[in-house]
């Protein structure tokens, strides 16, 4: 069976051209979006993922984040160093100390994987993105050039006055009041003239 075509409409004459030409206007109206980089710097949202700045302090080796990068792309060497026991008897302790720490930009896909799974803040974005080099070999940056990268990260947005207190201060302001408590009944206990623990005897001599 054949099924019968739906009849066509008829032709206006220049109506292609109209419709083009109406296009064409109405683009023309509209408010430009094009960025007129590098003459003027675009504006980024504070949290653009540009660059991976490394807070070395914070690093312990973990390797957490070379592990977890899907492209690895996260290079670390380190070594083994004993630390002495803090006290006589006291048993000694090993440490990581980082050699190497390397991102290499030219396989990076800035998932963010690795500044999430950092267990110790060490990782951060920085909104940065003019490192565009002629060599692919200078895009892998290495410890000292992540750690550079660090100034350019923004502080952490003011956080919201009708929010909870974070768990660190919560934690740090209750021992700090459970100290002043107990000092001020160490203080009501200590027998009239004698010294209260932590306080010299008179005629004492303080530290030099
Ligand atoms: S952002 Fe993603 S791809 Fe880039 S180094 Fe981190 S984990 Fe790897
Ligand atoms: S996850 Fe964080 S602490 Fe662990 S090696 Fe990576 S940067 Fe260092």
């Amino acid at each position: 069976m054949t099924e019968s075509l739906p009849p066509s409409r008829p032709r206006i004459p220049g109506a292609g051209l109209a419709k083009g030409l109406a296009v064409t206007l109405r683009t023309m109206t509209r408010k430009t979006v094009t960025e007129q980089y590098p003459d003027v710097q675009p504006e980024l949202p504070p949290r653009t993922r540009g660059v991976i700045g490394l807070f070395e302090e914070n690093c312990t080796v973990c390797m957490l984040c070379a592990r977890e990068c899907p492209d690895w792309c996260i290079y670390i060497d380190s070594h083994k160093e004993t630390v002495p026991a803090a006290v006589e008897g006291g048993r000694e302790r090993s440490r990581n100390v980082l050699d190497r720490f390397a991102i290499d930009f030219a396989l990076c896909m800035y998932c963010g994987i690795c500044i999430e799974v950092c267990p110790f803040d060490a990782l951060f974005w920085s909104p940065e993105f003019e490192y565009a080099e002629t060599d692919i070999h200078e895009l892998t940056h290495e410890r000292d050039r992540l750690r550079e990268w660090m100034w350019t990260v923004p502080a952490p947005p003011a956080l919201d006055p009708a929010a909870e207190e974070p768990k660190e201060l919560a934690a740090a302001r209750k021992a700090a009041d459970k100290l002043a408590a107990a000092q001020a009944a160490a203080a009501e206990e200590a027998v009239p003239g004698e010294p209260t623990p932590g306080e010299p005897t008179p005629g004492e001599e303080g530290p030099a």
